[in-house]
């Protein structure tokens, strides 16, 4: 997977503490931004973001995206940790928030890098659950909530760790036997 070059330098271009303008050094042979007033080197990391990984039988649990980057493109049903956040918490709110179902975690499904997100480089953190309850209704954030059988699945996927996602749990699908359930969505 490349990176954008010049990525691990960041956005900023003067010291958030104390104004300086930044200098680049290279720690641990990577440029990055820093602050020789404030000794400070101002690592630049991808951002975790988590979400679920939600079946109906064949079907998987897409939304679709209301606001910029890609919006109109579709998703599975995920989200930026908050600061305060564990992975588990912040996987079963976007799920939740995003698609009005109640979810709770079963297992991991996969971990994901995201390289194309134009706001910034993220790690994908994907968890199978189950619906505990609610109502499928689309959040803020979401034109539709829908589930689509894996074959069936919209061409528009926003970002490449979905898309790769996806292609993983078709694989696992093909391999076990929920692949030989008939089509039936929810909504
Ligand atoms: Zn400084």
């Amino acid at each position: 997977m490349s990176v954008v070059p010049g990525s691990s330098l960041g956005p900023f271009r003067y010291c958030p503490l104390c104004a300086a303008p930044l200098s680049v050094t290279h720690a641990e042979s990577i440029p990055r931004r820093f602050c020789e007033p404030c000794g400070r080197v101002y690592y630049h990391n991808p951002v975790p973001a988590a979400g679920g990984v939600v079946r109906d039988g064949e079907c998987v649990l897409l939304v679709r995206r209301r606001f910029p980057p890609r919006p109109g493109a579709w998703t599975l049903p995920a989200g930026f940790l908050e600061y305060f956040e564990s992975p588990e918490a912040c996987a079963e709110r976007e799920v939740q928030e995003e698609t009005g179902l109640s979810v709770k975690i079963d297992s991991l499904f996969g971990v994901y890098a995201g390289h194309d997100d134009p706001r910034q480089t993220a790690v994908l953190i994907l968890y199978h659950m189950r619906t505990t309850g609610g109502v499928l209704t689309p959040g803020d954030d979401a034109i539709e909530a829908k589930f689509f059988p894996l074959s069936q699945c919209p061409e528009e996927i926003a970002f490449q760790a979905h898309r790769q996602a996806l292609g993983d749990l078709r694989a696992l699908d093909d391999a076990g036997p929920r692949g030989k359930d008939v089509n039936r969505c929810a909504g």
